[in-house]
């Protein structure tokens, strides 16, 4: 196992008619902004919850935060917080508006002048104004990590931010939210917290042989309770452990004393800002060509990681890792995601070079776990998933 330090401050409510809790966590004379998305919070009753909670604190709102959370209007944001002289932020959305509200947290005590240095620069982020969140869509782990990925519209970039200062200081996690999340987000969910495991998981082996069954037991619950909770968002166990699944798969627990790859996120990302394809399913995209390019260097892994979780015992280990490949594909269309770039736009022709390109002059030139992912390579994989 890696060397490693792990430490994870984020207070978590779990469970039926959590929200209440907040009103406990904010200090009784901070001045809130609570942030929102395109307005789901209305008409599913969680806005109505957390304005009950908060009743008699000071409280503004900022609504409108974009899926992919849209720089532009996070300045706007900025502003008002600079204005207002907010001290405490409250993310109540999906990963979109926790991961906004991450951003909001540096910018508001970054001294630089352009915020978007920040991601640009890759500045870490060691103190940011408090912030807490209510989780609306299970999906992303960003309600217990530090990360954040910002989208730039006008110069059609997507990067991440992060640092040991973002941890949201509580997050609430009621699973009777996903009863109004349409089936497309849901899918969503399953499929990018499913990517988290296999980004972190699925590298050479070390021995680590707590963090790789952590890991499969993860994946295993999002397969079983996958169905279930297409099938019917009000079941409450199904949701329990779909959320809870969904937190555990990003929270930095698996991800200790391991090589982690995160290529596919790191290409998934240009997808999103090129062609506005939903985050998860850019990782749907590409996973499989990325598993099949990178084959030799991941089979002992892929083949672990047939027979635990998809019960494939019969074949040499090279046969296991394939179809374990494939399973994998097949999960994603059962849950109705096209894996294929194609699928979802016709324009296609260009998109590996433009990528590689891009990587190229960010001076990305050694992604994945042995950090031998050069661009002609990541050229390959993109091109193999049109
Ligand atoms: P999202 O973009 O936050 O939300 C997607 C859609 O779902 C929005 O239209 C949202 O509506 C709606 N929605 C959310 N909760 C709902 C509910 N309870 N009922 C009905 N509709 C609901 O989706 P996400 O998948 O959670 O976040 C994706 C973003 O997170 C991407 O930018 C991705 O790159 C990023 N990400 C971050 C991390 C991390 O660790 N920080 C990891 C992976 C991905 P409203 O707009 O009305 O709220
Ligand atoms: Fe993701």
């Amino acid at each position: 196992m890696n060397t490693f330090d792990f430490k994870n401050p984020t207070h978590i409510f779990f469970g039926k008619d959590s929200i209440q809790e907040i009103a406990g966590q904010i200090p009784e004379d901070a001045k809130i902004l609570l942030l929102y998305g395109g307005g789901n919070i209305k008409k599913n009753g969680i806005y109505q919850q957390v304005t009950t909670a908060l009743k008699g604190r000071d409280v503004i709102e900022f609504g409108g935060i974009p899926a992919n959370p849209e720089y532009a209007v996070l300045l706007q944001a900025l502003g008002l917080i600079k204005a207002q002289k907010i001290d405490y932020l409250l993310a109540v959305g999906g990963g979109s508006v926790i991961d906004g509200t991450k951003f909001l947290s540096a910018a508001a005590l970054y001294e630089g002048a352009e915020p978007w240095d920040i991601l640009k620069k890759n500045i870490r982020t060691l103190k940011g104004l408090p912030f807490g969140t209510v989780l609306t869509l299970p999906a992303t782990g960003s309600e217990m990590n530090s990360g954040a990925v910002i989208t730039r519209k006008e110069t059609q970039e997507k990067l991440a931010m992060g640092g040991p200062g973002l941890f949201p200081q509580f997050s609430i996690l009621d699973p009777q939210v996903i009863q109004s999340i349409p089936e497309r987000q849901l899918a969503n969910g399953i499929t990018d917290a499913f990517s988290h495991v296999l980004e972190q998981y699925m590298t050479y082996p070390i021995g680590a042989a707590l963090q790789d069954r952590f890991a499969e037991s993860i994946m295993q619950t999002l397969i079983e309770v996958a169905p279930k909770v297409l099938k019917d968002p009000t079941d409450y166990v199904a949701a329990s452990n779909f959320m809870w699944s969904c937190t555990m798969a990003l929270n930095g627990l698996i991800q200790k004393g391991v090589p982690t790859d995160w290529a596919v996120h790191a290409i998934g990302h240009e997808l999103t800002a090129m062609y506005g394809i939903d985050h998860a399913r850019t990782l749907a995209i590409i996973a499989p060509s990325h598993y099949r390019f990178n084959f030799d260097d991941k089979k002992e892994k892929l083949a672990q990681y047939a027979t635990r979780v998809w019960n494939i015992t019969e074949g040499s280990l090279e046969e296991k890792a394939q179809k374990a490949i494939d399973k994998t594909e097949d999960f994603f269309h059962s849950l109705n995601i096209a894996t294929r770039l194609s699928e979802y736009t016709s324009n296609y022709e260009g998109t590996a070079e433009k990528i590689a390109q891009n990587f190229t002059e960010r001076g990305w030139v050694a992604l994945g776990e042995h950090k031998t992912l050069t661009p002609d390579k990541v050229e390959k994989i993109v091109r193999m998933s049109y």
